[in-house]
């Protein structure tokens, strides 16, 4: 499903973040290490290979909200974006922290004039954020950050299951619809 908002495609899609070769950057719901582990990063460090963790140890720890961008290497990007959501019932107000990762990631792209960008739902699996509330956070911090936004042209979200597809696309009918 697409969107056009002030001249920005907006797509969301079911898939995996690290097979997503129509996007200069893809976004990593990272832990503060930088380092592989599971879900959202570890799909993107196998994909990308050792060289990643090996660029990665020189810029960690981060903390909640922040981001750090690095080289792709064997992804079929130009850049990753690594941002640490926040773990939901610990850091808090867990809404600022979300919303900076992607304040935060968007500012990083723009950046690089980066074009095209695919975002994971940050913080949603292991962090425990629910879906529905991280969607409001997601699309709320994207309408105040418009106005920012010069390079981008596409953000893709990119949900891993089914369920949060849904809650996705309804949240960006609501928009569309006004
Ligand atoms: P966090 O630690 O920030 O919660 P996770 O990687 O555990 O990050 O999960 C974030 C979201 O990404 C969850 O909704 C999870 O289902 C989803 N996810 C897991 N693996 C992938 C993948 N390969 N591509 C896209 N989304 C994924």
């Amino acid at each position: 499903m697409g969107f056009i908002l002030q001249n920005i495609e907006i797509e969301v899609v079911k898939g995996d973040i690290a097979d997503q070769p129509d996007v200069e950057a893809v976004v990593n719901a990272a832990n503060a290490e930088l380092a592989p582990g599971g879900g959202v990063a570890g799909a993107i460090h196998k994909a990308a290979g050792p060289a990643l963790y090996k660029e990665c140890r020189s810029l960690a720890p981060i903390k909640p909200g922040q981001a750090v961008i690095t080289k792709a290497y064997k992804l079929p990007n130009n850049y990753v974006i690594h941002c640490l959501g926040p773990v939901y019932g610990k850091d808090q107000p867990e809404s600022e922290f979300l919303a900076s990762c992607y304040r935060n990631s968007i500012q990083l792209a723009e950046g690089k004039k980066i074009a095209t960008i695919a975002f994971p739902a940050i913080s949603t699996g292991i962090f425990g954020y629910p879906t529905d509330l991280a969607v409001e956070v997601v699309f709320n911090t994207l309408l105040a950050t418009l106005s920012e936004i010069e390079n981008i042209k596409k953000i893709k979200f990119v949900l891993f299951s089914e369920e949060d597809l849904q809650l996705y696309q309804t949240k960006l009918k609501k928009i569309s619809i006004g």
